[in-house]
């Protein structure tokens, strides 16, 4: 009866931790995995039909005061050659984006205490005021709720903070002592509480994970119900203590993108670049898994290659047009369209499946 927690799964759209580790079990089983990937899409194309949003990624600066144990840009990298881009910078990314098509920009960074929340409150305002028609996303880690309440009456829409595992041993593996789950997830609650389209999401085989970790993810997720999910396999970064760890797993993304589309149906899924870093049509994989998201990137090519997480990180060489010119073919290629949308999350009730 090894179809019955796959069945369970789709039925209910939830499962338990201890089901969810049956299942997890069962990611390698060809029949499970194409029975998953089949509703997957039929509820990705329910919601979304087939369209695919796009997000304009500017990776704003490098400079970070956290020493995530993973991470190629974390404080303790002395390799690292930082750099930040200027307000007139970022607003040149925008207006070239806007001219593209792309509707949402992603304003990404490490923590850098140069960007106080004065400053971070001015530019939103300058893009919405510039771009009122686009959605911004804000992605620059954990704040306090005052600052998150400045920045969303700023107009901020919406906010990426992967919780990276919702196992707190796991947390501990892989973030020093002073950073912790609980204070992560605290920063999600606060998000969603000031109306924030919050997104949450964790690297798939980072150091020391396991299935029961990965089981956790799910249950935290059903729970916490964000908006956007984010989750890529880990890659080692040289720079790192997990150098020499292995990447994780294309094939268990994928399997994890369809499960998370089943879990939260309407959920905005990306298929990410450190998809496509380890798999060259990984991407494009992606979405035939149940993703309905890309993210390329809007950063200046100069510094690309600087905002440096894992190594031999794609898209580091191309110009924002090259770059969404390139995604827009893939995205053809895997049977979808890239749409020049906003892209919020769908409201669509589901009426054909009798409920
Ligand atoms: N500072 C912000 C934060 O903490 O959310 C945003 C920037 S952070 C670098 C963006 C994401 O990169 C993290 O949430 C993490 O999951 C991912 N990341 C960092 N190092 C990685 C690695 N070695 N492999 C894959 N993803 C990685």
């Amino acid at each position: 009866m090894k179809n019955s927690v796959a069945d369970r799964l789709i039925q209910n759209h939830d499962l338990t931790k201890p089901e969810f580790m049956e299942l997890l079990d069962l990611s390698e089983d060809s029949g499970i995995r194409e029975m998953l990937t089949r509703e997957a899409v039929r509820l990705r194309k329910l919601y979304y039909g087939d369209k695919v949003y796009t997000r304009g990624l500017i990776e704003f600066t490098n400079y970070c005061k956290n020493n995530c144990y993973y991470c190629g840009i974390r404080r303790g990298n002395k390799d690292a050659v930082r750099y930040r881009l200027t307000k007139e910078e970022i607003l040149d990314c925008c207006a070239q984006g806007y001219l593209l098509g792309f509707r949402t920009f992603v304003l990404q960074g490490g923590e850098d205490a140069y960007y106080t929340d004065e400053i971070m409150a001015d530019l939103i305002r300058e893009i919405k005021s510039r771009y009122p028609d686009c959605a911004l996303t804000l992605s620059i880690g954990e704040k306090s709720y005052e600052s998150y309440r400045l920045f969303r009456e700023a107009g901020a829409d919406r906010y990426l903070l992967r919780h990276e595992t919702a196992n707190s041993e796991h947390y501990a593996r892989l973030h020093p002592a002073q950073m912790s789950l609980s204070a992560r997830i605290q920063c999600l609650y606060d998000l969603k509480s000031l109306g924030y389209q919050v997104g949450a999401g964790f690297m798939v085989g980072s150091p020391g994970q396991t299935k029961e970790c990965l089981a956790d993810d799910l249950v935290f997720l059903k729970e916490f119900e964000p908006q956007m999910v984010g989750i890529g396999p880990f890659i080692p970064h040289h720079g790192t203590r997990y150098a020499k760890e292995k990447a994780g797993s294309v094939e268990l993304t994928l399997f994890l993108l369809s499960v998370i589309r089943i879990l939260l149906p309407q959920v905005l899924l990306p298929a990410t670049t450190a998809l496509g870093t380890l798999d060259p049509r990984g991407r494009e994989k992606g979405l035939s898994a149940g993703a309905n998201v890309v993210m390329p990137n809007l950063s200046p090519v100069t510094h690309r290659k600087q905002y440096d997480l894992y190594d031999n990180k794609i898209c580091t060489g191309e110009e924002a047009a090259e770059c969404r010119g390139c995604l827009e073919r893939r995205v053809k290629s895997a049977g979808y369209r890239l749409v020049n949308e906003r892209g919020d999350v769908s409201c669509k009730k589901e009426v054909d499946n009798g409920f």
